[in-house]
């Protein structure tokens, strides 16, 4: 389904929507003020994009001098073409271990690979570990947002969950009361597993190590008590050396949800003794786009999900309405790079304001790459004949000002006396979310014949 059609039904519950909007806005205004509080902001932002930039010019040498610096360190590095490929190596380690029990913190590279579904396909029990991802995979659902995943789920409707699954008591909402069962029935869950599965926020070139940036403490505790971890990781996670990962940190946590930094900034040089540790490194489309100049900016991405909080398309449609794991105005520009005739509605779920770009702490230029897709996919006739057919009319229109001029006159005049139905009932969409003024009291006939009472006194 089209980006419109499901963003109507998030918006259907106006209530909803609106506490959505409202959240995520409280969120981005905690961002502004951290933001605000460090002097050398923008200049972090610079370094931030350069740095990612750099890294992705000589990624291959950059790869390459990772993977021998993590095998030196005692872990077995394995490569992923594709997502399928991932997820058979995922699969295999697993197996010739006779694992079956696998607890996971939160990695937007397995929500892209639809790496639960495919391991519960296989017979593993996979346990998301993060509250939200936990949230939402017993509601079975996928997350809205990639540093919220359950932003979209009200206290109460997770009081319901809980009482469904994990048997707290009926009606509950209280959240710490909640958090506490959560963290009870994960505790088992954490002490049975016989692997943990985690993301990776930045893995070190020079170092051969990676950093996992949790607020909960899961990725430690997954990773902790099993013996075997296995860690995947986009190529473009990348960083040459330890001293940039300062820039990303003091970033990351500010942009994400306003913290100063996350709670746990985890660093893994190796497998912890007597464990096993896998990096599995992803590549996934991600080569194609450093060849296109136009988009390779979209892979600094480092995940603070910032610019969805802004985005005004993002905050009153929701995260589902985007139908993919990275969803927000990076999400419309990485996803139809990968699927255009899938997402061909995504880059138009952008009202262009910019506001993506400007909270971005690693300066990808995301409005400006959403105007490029959409021409990008105008040229592959990847978008739709209802979008094509009004713009073309657009632009006919726009190129003749006397034809626009008088086009104005008669929709201003159109709005005045058009009944309302014509505006409001379930086949206008547009007209569905407007509040436009209301036609005159008087119908067209009502009028008429008050003239022609008028003419007959006048006689
Ligand atoms: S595009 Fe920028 S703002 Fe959006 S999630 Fe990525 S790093 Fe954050």
């Amino acid at each position: 389904m089209a980006h419109p059609q499901l963003a109507s039904k998030f918006t259907a519950n106006k209530e909803r929507a609106h506490w959505h909007d409202k959240a995520l806005w409280f969120v981005r205004q905690k961002r502004d003020r951290m933001a605000h509080s460090v002097p050398e902001w923008e200049y972090l932002r610079e370094c931030a994009s350069a740095i990612k930039q750099h890294t992705l010019s000589r990624l291959p040498e950059y790869l390459e001098q990772f993977e021998q610096n993590a095998r030196e360190r005692g872990a077995v590095v394995h490569w992923a073409a594709d997502a399928d490929e991932h997820n058979r190596i995922v699969l295999e380690i697993l197996k010739s271990r006779s694992v079956t029990q696998v607890v996971k913190s939160k990695s937007m590279l397995t929500e892209e690979c639809h790496l639960n579904p495919f391991l519960e396909q296989n017979g593993m029990d996979v346990v998301d570990t993060d509250l939200g991802e936990r949230i939402v995979q017993l509601r079975k659902e996928s997350p809205s947002h990639i540093v919220l995943p359950a932003i979209h789920i009200k206290k109460e409707e997770v009081g319901d969950c809980f009482h469904e699954h994990l048997g707290t008591e009926s009606g509950a909402s209280d959240p710490a009361y909640l958090t506490e069962a959560a963290r009870q029935h994960l505790r088992e869950k954490f002490c049975a597993a016989e692997a943990g599965i985690t993301g990776v926020n930045f893995a070190i070139a020079e170092t051969g190590g990676f950093v996992i940036c949790t607020n909960e403490g899961n990725a430690d505790l997954g990773v902790s008590l099993p013996r075997l971890h296995i860690a995947c990781m986009g190529i473009e996670k990348l960083i040459p050396r330890a001293s940039d990962l300062s820039v990303f940190l003091r970033l990351l946590a500010r942009s994400a949800t306003g913290q100063p930094i996350t709670t746990y900034s985890s660093h893994f040089h190796g497998p912890r003794e007597g464990g096993e540790l896998h990096i599995v490194l992803v590549d996934n489309g991600r080569s194609d786009i450093v060849k296109q100049p136009e988009f390779r900016r979209s892979l600094n991405c480092i995940r603070c999900g910032a610019c969805m909080n802004t985005c005004p398309v993002y905050r009153r449609s929701g995260g589902h309405s985007y139908e993919s794991a990275v969803p927000g105005p990076i999400g419309s520009i990485l996803n139809p790079i990968r699927e255009p005739e899938t997402h061909n509605s995504l880059p138009f779920a952008c009202s262009l304001c910019g506001s993506c770009t400007d909270v971005c702490p690693v300066k990808i230029d995301l409005h400006e790459q959403l105007l490029t897709m959409r021409g990008e996919l105008g040229k592959k006739k990847a978008i739709a004949l209802s979008k094509t057919l009004p713009m073309k009319a657009a632009t006919s229109v726009m190129k003749r000002p006397w034809l626009f001029r008088a086009g104005g006159r008669i929709a201003r005049t159109a709005l005045r006396w058009l009944p309302n139905f014509l505006i409001y009932n379930p086949l206008n969409a547009w007209g569905k979310q407007r509040d436009l003024p209301q036609s005159p009291a008087k119908s067209f006939r009502e009028l008429f014949r008050e003239r022609s009472d008028k003419k007959g006194k006048n006689k």
